[in-house]
């Protein structure tokens, strides 16, 4: 084997299918022939949230989406093509967006640390530091830190409700919930941000609902 060899991680993989096959008889065989996912994760790149894994669900029960940042943008056709054929042709109940603590990509951000070309990608969740600066300002470093991860996650969340692939989907009353999450890489466990969507009418109030949770300081300056 070679340094340059992937065989070890090609070994754990059979070493896994031949685990899982013993354990259900069938198992590959059943999701080869159709998936049936109730669950769409947009989630961020970072290595250590990996969207199966962190709800124990197995292959087949999760359609996912990931990039830096756990970023929605409007004239993504990549993510908006996720969406489009989660919810259109798997029928998904549930879109979580997820975002983390401690996140690369929102911290860069905040503190205005140069990437690269990824820097371009991240005025995205600048755009959302600038607009809730008022609410950020009043915090120390750390609990800055905390809440533009999850005020990120509001937000993209927010995002994913305004598409009109989720708009048309509630137009025609398909059943299909948008949801904000933040994950904790130091304990491996999911917040619930209460920025639940499942309807138009109620979205925005939700939406900004959730982000009154973060206290507006008046005259606020500190950064
Ligand atoms: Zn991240």
């Amino acid at each position: 084997m070679t340094s340059s060899s992937l065989q070890h991680l090609i070994d754990a993989n059979h070493a896994w299918a031949e685990g899982v096959s013993r354990q259900q008889p069938g198992f590959f065989q059943q999701l080869a022939k159709q998936q049936s996912p109730r669950y769409l994760w947009i989630g961020c790149s970072d290595s250590r949230v990996p969207a199966n894994q962190v709800v124990a669900l197995a292959p087949g029960e999760v359609f996912v989406h990931r990039n830096v940042g756990n970023v929605i943008v409007h004239s993504d056709l990549n993510a908006l093509s996720v969406i489009q054929y989660a919810v259109d042709y798997l029928k998904v109940e549930h879109i979580m967006v997820v975002g983390h603590y401690g996140c690369g990509g929102v911290l860069a951000a905040l503190h205005g640390q140069r990437v690269g070309l990824a820097d371009n990608w991240l005025r995205h969740i600048g755009d959302v530091k600038m607009r809730h600066y008022a609410r950020l300002a009043s915090l120390c470093r750390h609990e800055q830190e905390d809440a533009l991860c999850e005020m990120n996650a509001i937000e993209q969340a927010f995002n994913v409700a305004q598409t009109n692939v989720v708009r048309d989907a509630w137009k025609r009353g398909q059943p299909l919930c948008v949801h904000g999450w933040c994950y904790g890489l130091k304990d491996g466990k999911v917040k619930d941000l209460g920025v639940t969507m499942s309807c138009a009418e109620d979205a925005e109030q939700i939406y900004r609902a959730a982000l009154q949770r973060y206290p507006c300081e008046a005259g606020a300056s500190k950064a």
